[in-house]
C-alpha cells in the first residue's frame, strides 16, 4: 500500500469531545476536515484556553483542501497559529493563554502519499497496526522529562502532581519547536488522536482494545470519551479516530515504523 488517496481506499473518521465532570468550560477542540485531523487542549484563565485551542485548530484547518499538502505547510501553519495566539493574548482575559496541538495529515512527500504527524505539548497520536498500538508523539511535559531521566517510574508518573505541566505549547513561547514525523501508510492501520483528558482517565490497554474493534470510528470515539467521563472526567476530553480501509488485502507489507522523523528527539 503506497497511497492514501487512490481508488479502493476509504478513510473513516470519528470525533467526540466532552467538558467532563469538573471543568466549567470545554477548552479542548478538534479538527476533522478532509485529510487533516487534530486535537488541541487550551489553557489559560477566564476560558481563554477556548480561544487559544480554537485559533490553533482553525489556523491549521485552513490547510484542509490544499493540494499537494507538504509537511512544511503544516509547520508553517503551526508557526502562524503560535503567532496569532501570542498576538491575541494581550488583554487581561487572554494573557498567558496557550494550547497544545497534535495533528495527523495525508501529505505528499517524495512524490507519494505519506502520513505526517506533528505535535506540540502533551496531546497524543497513537497508531494501531494489527494488535499493536504505539504512541507516535512524545509528550512535552515535566513528567515525561522526569521519566526519561529515570527519576520516576511510569506508575509514579500517572499520579504525579506535576503531570499537567507541559514544557512546550502554542502561544506561550515566541517559537516553540513542533516535533514532526513523516512515514508511509500501512494496510489496515488506525490512528487515535486525543487530549490528556482521555489518557489520564483510560489506560493504554483499554485504548488499544477500543481502537482494534471493527466498530465504526465514530462509535469508538464516543465510547472512549464516555469511558473517560465515567472514570472521573476530571478534565475536558477529546478524541479523533482515523481508520483506513483498503481493498489491497494481499499486498506485501514493508516495515513502515515512523522513525523517519524530520527532527527526532
Ligand atoms: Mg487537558
Amino acid at each position: 500500500m503506497n497511497t492514501l488517496t487512490g481508488q479502493g481506499i476509504r478513510i473513516r473518521v470519528g470525533a467526540a469531545t466532552d467538558v467532563g465532570r469538573v471543568r466549567a468550560h470545554n477548552e479542548d477542540c478538534y479538527l476533522a476536515e478532509n485529510l487533516l485531523w487534530g486535537v488541541a487542549d487550551g489553557m489559560g484563565g477566564h476560558a481563554a484556553g477556548e480561544v487559544a485551542s480554537r485559533i490553533g485548530v482553525d489556523t491549521v484547518g485552513a490547510l484542509a483542501y490544499r493540494h499537494p499538502l507538504r509537511p512544511d505547510d503544516l509547520l508553517g501553519a503551526i508557526r502562524d497559529a503560535n503567532a496569532r495566539i501570542l498576538a491575541s493574548g494581550s488583554t487581561p482575559e487572554t494573557e498567558g493563554m496557550g494550547t497544545t496541538f497534535a495533528g495527523l495529515a495525508v501529505v505528499e512527500a517524495a512524490g507519494a502519499d505519506h502520513w505526517c504527524v506533528v505535535n506540540v505539548g502533551d496531546s497524543r497520536v497513537y497508531r494501531l497496526i494489527g494488535n499493536r498500538m504505539s504512541q507516535i508523539t512524545h509528550d512535552h511535559s515535566e513528567v515525561r522529562e522526569l521519566l526519561d531521566a529515570g527519576l520516576i517510574t511510569p506508575a509514579e508518573a500517572a499520579r504525579h502532581p506535576m503531570r499537567n505541566i507541559i514544557t512546550r505549547s502554542l502561544g506561550t513561547d515566541p517559537a516553540p519547536t513542533p516535533d514532526v514525523w513523516v512515514f508511509p501508510p500501512s494496510r489496515g492501520e488506525r490512528f487515535l488522536l486525543c487530549t490528556d483528558g482521555l489518557t489520564n482517565e483510560v489506560g493504554e490497554r483499554d485504548l488499544m482494545l477500543a481502537l482494534r474493534t471493527d466498530a465504526d470510528p465514530q462509535i469508538i470515539a464516543e465510547g472512549l470519551v464516555d469511558a473517560a467521563v465515567r472514570n472521573g472526567g476530571r478534565d475536558n476530553v477529546t478524541v479523533v479516530v482515523v481508520a483506513v480501509d483498503t481493498d489491497e488485502d494481499d499486498e506485501e507489507e514493508a516495515d513502515t515504523s515512523p522513525r523517519s522523523a524530520l527532527n527526532p528527539n
